[in-house]
C-alpha cells in the first residue's frame, strides 16, 4: 500500500496565492471561511482520510462490491467508514447553512475532494454522486423537495446517485427511453433501465435517492423532451419519514477494471413512484446544474490520483538502488531518483500535479464568487470564466491523472506492475475519469462549440489578457524571465489556434477534428500561467526577508521552470496537429481502416 499525506503546503499555497480565498473569505455569506480556519479543516480531515479511508483502498479492491440476495454489499469496513464520515459532518462543509451545512467556500470541499480521491477513489464517489444532487436541489427544487430530502442529503445520512445512462443512451443522453407517466396524484410512475449507476445501491447509507432522466408521454425527441425526476429506493412521506421500498431493483454490479469497490449498478426502474424536479421536458436545464458541478470534481478526483502517484513514486525512486549515476563513486548503485530519466519523470507528474491543483482549485474560486459575489456583473463573469475552465478541469485533470499514474507505474519498474505497491491500482482506477461524466472528447467538443464562442470570444479574451499581464510580469521578474518568454511565445501559439478555429467557423467539421488537441493546447498553457503565478508569488515571498519555508518557495520556481521548458513547448506540435484539420481523418475510408 503507497504511504501518503495531505499535501497541506500546497494546499495553502494555492488557496493562498492562486484561488485567493482570503478575497472570498470577505464575501458575506463566506466571512468565517479564512485561511486558517479552512486549512484547519482540511488538515482534520486529511487526518481522518489517512487513518480510516487509506487502509480500505487496497482491499476494497480486492473485494469489490457484490450483491447479495438482491442488495449492493460494499467491501468490508466501507460501512463504518462512512458512518464515521457522515457523523463527523465531513459531507456537509460546503453546503448552504440553512439546511444544516457548513457554508464553506466551494474551493475548500474541492481541496477535501482531492484528499478524499488521493486515499479512495471508490469511496469517494458516493459523496461526489450525492454533492450533484445536493447542488441541484439547492438550484431548482421546491421548498417542500428541500425539506424532506435536502437535509438527509447534505448531512451523508442518505446518498445520492445520477441516471442519465441507458444501454442506447452514453454520450448522446438525448435517445434515453426511460418513460415518466403522470398519476392523479400528481406524482410519476418510472419505468426503464438504466446502467452504469455509481453506487446505485450499497449498504453505507439509510436510503438513496436517485434522480432520473426520463420522458413524459408525447416528449419531443433528443434532450429537449428530457424530464428530470427524484425516485427515492425508499419512498419519503410528506412529513420526510421513510415508508415502503420503491420498485427500483439492482439488477447487477459490472465487474469493471478499477474502482471495484464502487458499486456501478444496472437498475430497473419498475413503475416507480418519482416526483418532478422543475417542469416537464426541463430536465437537462436542472442536470447541466449537476453536470457542471461533478465536472470539476471529476477533475479533481484525477487531481488527488495524479498526487498520490507522485508521492508514491518519489518514495520508491529515493530507496531503489539501481545502476550507478553519473559521478557516484564505482562499484556502488545509486537510488533511481539520480538518474535523469527518472528525474524527468518525478518532474512531469510534480508540475503537471501542482498545475492541475492550481487549475482546479481556480476553477473552484469562480465557483465561490458566481454564487455568493454581491455584485452581478461580477457574479456573471466568473460564471463565464468557469464555464470556459470547467471542460479544462475535466478533461485535462482526468488525461494528466492516466499519464500520471501511468508514469507512477513507470518509476516503479517492474514492480509498478506488481499489485501489491497500489500504484497498479491507482493506474487502473484512474482510466474510468477521462470517460464519465461526459467522455473528454466531449469535453472537448463543448469547449470549442459551446465555451470558446462564449460572449463572442470575450471570455477567453479575458483569460488570455490575464496571462499576458502575468507573461509581462515574469518577462522583467529576473531570474524568472526565462519564463515568461516561454509563456509568451505558447500565448502566440494559442493565439493562432484560436485564428485557425475561427477562420474555420463556416465548417463546424474543422472545429470537431480540432477539439481534442486544442483543449490540450489550452490547458497546458493555462497550467503554465498558473505555475508562472505561484513562481511570482514564491519569489516575492523569497525577496520579502526571512520566510521559514525557503526549500518549499525555491522549489515552487524551479517546478515553474520546468514546466515552462519541458512541458509548455508541446504545444507547438499541438497548433501543427490543430491546423492539419480534418482532412486526413477521412482520407482512409471506414471499411479499409
Ligand atoms: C464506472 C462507470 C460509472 C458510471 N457512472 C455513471 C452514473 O453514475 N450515472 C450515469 O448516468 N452514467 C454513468 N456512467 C456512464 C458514463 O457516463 C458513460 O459511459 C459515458 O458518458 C460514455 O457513454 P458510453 O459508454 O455510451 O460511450 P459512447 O457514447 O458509446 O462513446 C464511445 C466513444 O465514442 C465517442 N463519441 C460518442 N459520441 C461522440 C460524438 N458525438 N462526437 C465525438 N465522439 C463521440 C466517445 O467520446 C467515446 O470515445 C458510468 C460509466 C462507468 C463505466
Amino acid at each position: 500500500m503507497p504511504t501518503y499525506s495531505p499535501p497541506l503546503r500546497d494546499i495553502r499555497f494555492t488557496f493562498e496565492h492562486v484561488a485567493g480565498l482570503d478575497e472570498i473569505a470577505k464575501l458575506e455569506d463566506l466571512a468565517h471561511a479564512d485561511l486558517d480556519s479552512a486549512m484547519e479543516v482540511v488538515a482534520e480531515f486529511g487526518r481522518f482520510c489517512v487513518d480510516k479511508l487509506l487502509p480500505l483502498n487496497r482491499t476494497g479492491d480486492v473485494t469489490g462490491s457484490k450483491v447479495v440476495d438482491g442488495r449492493v454489499v460494499t467491501p468490508p469496513g466501507f460501512k463504518e467508514a462512512y458512518q464515521d464520515y457522515f457523523e463527523a459532518g465531513w459531507n456537509s462543509v460546503p453546503f448552504d447553512q440553512g439546511y444544516g451545512g457548513g457554508g464553506f467556500p466551494w474551493m475548500v470541499a474541492l481541496a477535501m475532494q482531492e484528499i478524499l480521491n488521493s486515499v479512495n477513489m471508490s469511496f469517494a464517489l458516493c459523496p461526489l454522486l450525492t454533492q450533484g444532487f445536493i447542488e441541484l436541489l439547492t438550484a431548482h427544487g421546491t421548498e417542500d423537495q428541500k425539506q424532506r430530502y435536502l437535509t438527509k442529503l447534505i448531512s451523508g445520512e442518505w446518498s445520492g446517485t445520477m441516471n442519465l445512462t441507458e444501454p442506447d443512451a452514453g454520450s448522446d443522453v438525448g435517445a434515453l427511453r426511460t418513460k415518466a407517466v403522470q398519476q392523479d396524484d400528481g406524482t410519476y410512475r418510472i419505468s426503464g433501465t438504466k446502467i452504469f449507476i455509481t453506487f446505485g445501491d450499497h449498504d453505507m447509507a439509510e436510503n438513496i435517492v436517485h434522480l432520473v432522466l426520463a420522458r413524459v408521454p408525447g416528449a419531443p425527441p433528443g434532450t429537449k423532451g428530457i424530464s428530470l425526476f427524484i425516485v427515492p429506493a425508499t419512498l419519503v412521506d410528506a412529513n420526510g419519514e421513510l415508508g415502503e421500498r420503491n420498485t427500483v431493483t439492482t439488477v447487477s454490479v459490472e465487474h469493471k477494471m478499477g474502482i471495484h469497490a464502487s458499486p456501478t449498478c444496472v437498475l430497473e426502474f419498475d413503475g416507480a413512484v418519482g416526483e418532478l424536479v422543475l417542469e416537464e421536458q426541463q430536465g437537462m436545464r436542472g442536470m447541466f446544474t449537476m453536470m457542471n458541478n461533478a465536472r470539476l470534481s471529476v477533475g479533481t478526483q484525477g487531481l488527488g490520483l495524479c498526487e498520490a502517484a507522485y508521492q508514491a513514486a518519489l518514495d520508491y525512486a529515493k530507496v531503489r538502488l539501481q545502476g550507478r549515476a553519473v559521478g557516484a563513486s564505482a562499484g556502488t548503485s545509486s537510488p533511481i531518483i539520480e538518474h535523469p530519466d527518472v528525474r524527468r519523470m518525478l518532474l512531469t507528474m510534480k508540475a503537471y500535479t501542482e498545475a492541475a491543483r492550481a487549475l482546479c482549485y481556480y476553477n473552484a474560486r469562480q465557483v465561490d464568487l458566481a454564487h455568493h459575489h454581491a455584485d452581478a456583473d461580477a457574479r456573471t463573469a466568473a460564471a463565464e470564466l468557469g464555464a470556459l475552465l470547467t471542460p479544462l478541469s475535466k478533461a485535462w485533470g482526468t488525461d494528466l491523472a492516466n499519464e500520471i499514474t501511468s508514469l507512477g507505474v513507470q518509476v516503479h519498474g517492474g514492480m509498478g506492475f506488481i499489485e501489491e505497491t497500489g500504484v497498479a491500482q491507482l493506474y487502473r482506477d484512474a482510466r474510468i475519469a477521462a470517460i464519465y461524466e461526459g467522455t473528454n472528447g466531449i469535453q472537448a467538443i463543448d469547449l470549442v462549440l459551446r465555451k470558446v464562442p462564449l460572449r463572442g470570444g470575450g471570455v477567453l479574451a479575458d483569460l488570455v489578457g490575464k496571462m499576458r499581464a502575468t507573461a509581462s510580469e515574469l518577462d522583467s521578474a529576473g531570474d524568472l524571465a526565462s519564463i515568461g518568454v516561454r509563456l509568451t511565445a505558447s500565448l502566440g501559439t494559442l493565439d493562432r489556434a484560436v485564428a485557425w478555429l475561427s477562420s474555420n467557423a463556416a465548417d463546424p467539421e474543422q472545429a470537431l477534428a480540432a477539439a481534442t488537441p486544442f483543449l490540450r493546447l489550452l490547458s497546458q498553457v493555462v497550467g503554465g500561467w498558473l505555475l508562472g503565478v505561484e513562481a511570482l508569488a514564491a519569489a516575492r515571498a523569497l525577496s520579502g526577508g526571512q520566510p521559514d519555508d525557503e526549500a518549499f518557495l525555491e522549489t515552487k520556481v524551479a517546478t515553474a521552470k520546468f514546466y515552462a521548458d519541458h512541458l509548455l513547448p508541446t504545444v507547438d506540435g499541438l497548433l501543427a496537429t490543430i491546423t492539419a484539420g480534418k482532412a486526413d481523418l477521412f482520407q482512409i475510408p471506414a471499411a479499409a481502416l
